[in-house]
């Protein structure tokens, strides 16, 4: 079997992307999956939140991208959570620019990715907040992307230029990918702006609508200071358990066989 590859993007920062990477991440560990999380991300933010040091990096996705070292090489285990890091620092932001003279330039990751495919279930991938060559490499790895969002009233006018992205690849370079999911973060039940945005939403994307919905809370944010995912640092808070309850979800709509078998 080779690992299910997910992108998490939204050129829209500050949705929930990366605490989106690092709890399903620890989530899919939970139920018994191996995991790599592709930090692809200047910011190294899912680094730090797996309590790795990205100042301390002797190697880094940048150098996978530049083909100077294997994944093999440059991968690392979190801190806690059971899942394995290819880190990223400062350095990936010259990788942009430096790629843009190379060979394949968009097919860097998905090319490097393959030698360890079978080494794990998924590999998630964390996307910077724009539509660069980064965030390319990783939509082309991919078999599919996962789009957390924030209700609020700009939301779907954003999800406009991530979707006409999403054709360009599909009609380009990568025509198995295909949207996996949109995941509704900082939720809110009680606004009617989320419930309103949340029809929107079902009228637009149907069924791609995840169900499980993360609601804002602060035990997920605290969780990164401590270089943990927040279903380790506080496994009982509500938003710990909506990423649990993800995990789930993830795997009932990828692996439909396994999530029947366990009735
Ligand atoms: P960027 O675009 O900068 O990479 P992002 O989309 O990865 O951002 P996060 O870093 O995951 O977004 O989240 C943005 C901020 O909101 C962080 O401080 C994070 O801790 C916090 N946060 C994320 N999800 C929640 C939540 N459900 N409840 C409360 N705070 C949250
Ligand atoms: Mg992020």
């Amino acid at each position: 079997m080779t690992a299910r590859i997910i992108a998490v993007a939204n050129q829209k920062g500050g949705v929930g992307k990366t605490t989106t990477v690092v709890n399903l991440a620890a989530s899919l560990v939970e139920q018994g999956r191996r995991v790599l999380i592709v930090d692809l991300d200047p910011q190294g933010n899912a680094t730090m939140g797996s309590g790795i040091d990205k100042n301390a990096l002797q190697k880094s996705v940048y150098h996978v991208l530049m083909g100077e070292h294997t994944v093999e090489e440059v991968r690392q285990p979190a801190k806690e959570g059971g899942y394995d890091v290819l880190p990223a620092n400062r350095d990936l932001s010259a990788a942009e620019i430096e790629l843009v003279q190379e060979l394949a330039r968009e097919a860097r990751l998905k090319n490097a990715l393959e030698l360890v495919s079978a080494d794990y279930d998924y590999v998630l991938i964390d996307s910077p907040p724009s539509l660069n060559l980064l965030t390319l490499n990783g939509l082309v790895a991919a078999q599919g992307v996962l789009i957390p969002m924030v209700c609020e009233y700009y939301a779907l006018e954003g999800l406009t230029d991530l979707v006409n992205t999403l054709r360009k690849v599909r009609a380009a370079v990568n025509p198995r990918i295909e949207i996996m999911g949109l995941l509704r973060t900082m939720f809110d039940a009680r606004s009617n702006l989320s419930q309103q945005v949340s029809e929107q939403l079902a009228r637009h994307f149907g069924g791609k609508v995840f169900d499980t919905v993360v609601p804002r809370n602060i035990r997920l944010a605290e969780a990164p200071s401590h270089g943990l995912p927040g279903i380790v640092y506080d496994r009982a808070a509500r938003g710990s358990q909506a990423y649990l309850t993800l995990a789930a979800e993830l795997i009932a709509r990828l692996e439909p066989q396994t999530a029947s078998t366990e009735h």
